[in-house]
């Protein structure tokens, strides 16, 4: 049995039974059965059924809300949200799919070559815990749309998430097999990518697991897209709108209090403006109020469980012991849950191991830029590439950070976040692969080649 647990409370929030070998077999042959049916469907079927499921996520979105809040402890308010950009993944790729799907024909020497989208079949999603249903709908909205069928084997933690996507789709009209949750430890993961019915395998998570999937994926030569973590540079410059940068600042660390891949995790800051930017930025971070997840008016509930509130405060102890100083916050709040406040870290030694991991708790580290060449040095100096977000109204430094910080998205005067119509993805060793937009939809498709007279 997998038991989920509210990490506001520590208490048991739901029991979920782990399938058997048996179990696991019949959903792999439901797959592909579905898939052979599915492939074959045509576009107008296919919208039409992402339309409805959209309908079934709107009409539904408190109570889905209300597991995700209870299961992995993020407000309730942004739960709703979550479940709301969901719907509009599902409309996004009902309404612009058909599209990105037509064919593209080139002249070729013997006559022409037609370039057509072709569904490749069942694929394997691995995801996370942190936004529990988006991470899993940016995987399986363009799934649909491609015309092939997906499994889904969800985090540990997060199982009643896991078990109502699948009752959404299903009350939607989806057909048995085409989107079927996997409830199942992540030892089980080698086999189903080394099974012929899994034709490939996309993971939201972290380094240790991406390393671990790509090498299963290799072994077995199927294509893997990898969305691992992050620890985002937040760059700002003298032109900036400080009072608008600190804002957004604020926002972008302790969202989902502070668990985002895409959460600004360094605060690199141009001397000039150093003092002011972290004066308004340490009033910010007191100001975040942490608290009861189900209250409206609480910024940021506790972390999704209380090993995830040992990591951090490990890797703040760390720092500490090398120098860095922790200006305040980043302390477990006494009491039941796994709460801790909003912090700001200064001198963090950048040449340590632990100054390059990623924190994905509420606490930023400041560092100070003398100019535009130490910012990009400082944005670059760690080993992942997901996001960026760069407050300058300097046109010459805009392009120069879009150019030269190692990052799959740069944000430019604003909060980096994700949208369906947009790429999401990084380099290094934040992964590969893009989820979303047409380059999303296209990842899993065969670009098959039709040469005639
Ligand atoms: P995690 O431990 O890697 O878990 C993610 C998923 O992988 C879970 O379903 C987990 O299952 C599974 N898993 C873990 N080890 C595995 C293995 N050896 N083989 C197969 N599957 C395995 O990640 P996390 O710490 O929970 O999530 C946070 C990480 O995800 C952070 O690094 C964050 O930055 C990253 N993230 C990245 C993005 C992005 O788009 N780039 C978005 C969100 C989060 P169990 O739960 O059963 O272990």
């Amino acid at each position: 049995m997998f038991t989920t647990i509210n990490p506001a409370t520590g208490e048991a929030a739901g029991t979920y039974p782990e399938l058997s070998a048996e179990e696991i077999e019949a959903k792999l042959a439901r797959a592909a059965a579905t898939f052979r049916a599915w492939r074959v469907t045509g576009l107008a079927e296919r919208t039409a059924l992402l339309e409805r499921i959209a309908d079934r996520f709107e009409a539904d979105k408190q109570r889905l809300a209300e597991i995700a809040t209870r299961e992995m402890g993020k407000t309730l308010k942004s739960a709703v949200a979550e479940v709301e950009k969901c719907a509009a993944a599902f409309r996004h790729y009902a309404e612009a799919g058909p599209a990105m799907l037509e064919d593209r024909t080139f002249a070729v020497s013997t006559g022409t070559a037609t370039a057509r989208w072709l569904p490749m079949g069942p694929v394997l999603a691995i995801m996370p815990w942190n936004f529990p249903y988006w991470q899993v709908v940016r995987f399986a909205a363009p799934t649909i749309m491609a015309g092939n069928v997906g499994l889904l084997k969800h985090a540990s933690s997060v199982q009643g998430v896991a078990a109502a996507l699948e009752e959404t789709m299903l009350a939607a009209g989806a057909p048995e097999g085409l989107f079927q949750n996997l409830a199942i430890r992540s030892d089980k993961v080698d086999a189903l990518i080394a099974d012929d019915r899994i034709v490939a395998v996309t993971l939201t998570g972290s380094e240790g697991a991406g390393i671990k999937v790509a090498e299963a994926a290799g072994r077995a030569l199927k294509k893997v897209v990898l969305e691992l973590g992050g620890s985002d540079p937040f760059i700002v410059m003298p032109s900036a709108d400080l009072d608008a940068a600190v804002k957004a600042a604020v926002t972008a660390r302790v969202q989902n209090t502070g668990q985002s891949c895409i959460c600004a995790k360094r605060m690199i800051v141009h001397a000039d403006v150093y003092d002011a930017f972290l004066e308004k930025f340490s009033a910010g971070m007191q100001a975040v109020k942490a608290g009861d997840p189900m209250d409206e008016g609480t910024d940021m509930g506790p972390l999704s469980s209380e090993e995830q509130r040992e990591t951090v405060l490990g890797q703040l102890d760390m720092i500490r012991r090398e120098g860095g100083r922790l200006l305040f916050g980043g302390e477990a709040l006494p009491g039941a849950g796994a709460f801790m406040s909003a912090g700001i870290l200064v001198d963090v030694p950048v040449e340590h191991a632990v100054a390059k991991e990623e924190l994905f708790g509420p606490v930023a580290m400041v560092f100070r830029a003398g100019d535009v060449d130490e910012a990009v040095r400082l944005a670059n100096d760690v080993p992942f590439g997901l996001g960026s977000s760069v407050w300058t109204n300097d046109a010459a430094e805009q392009e120069r950070f879009v150019r030269d910080v190692e990052a799959g998205m740069t944000a430019v005067n604003q909060m980096l976040s994700s949208a369906p119509e947009a790429p999401f993805g990084g380099v290094k060793r934040s992964g590969h692969g893009r989820e979303l937009g047409p380059y999303g939809l296209h990842e899993f498709m065969n670009l098959k080649t039709v040469v005639r007279e």
